[in-house]
């Protein structure tokens, strides 16, 4: 489970590995493509993510 930032909920939410679209190792690091609940698609980085 993660929870990255979703704009339209306005907060953090809880989303599993299901709802990851996209999974890329790009030179920061790895980024995250999810889809949130409300439909929102969106890019978490996992190294600012886990506070
Ligand atoms: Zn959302």
């Amino acid at each position: 489970m993660f929870a990255p930032y979703c704009p339209k909920h306005r907060s953090r939410v809880l989303l599993n590995v299901d709802d990851i679209v996209d999974l890329r190792r790009e030179e920061a690091g790895l980024l995250v493509h999810f889809r949130c609940s409300c439909g929102y698609v969106g890019r978490w980085d996992p190294t600012q993510g886990l506070s």
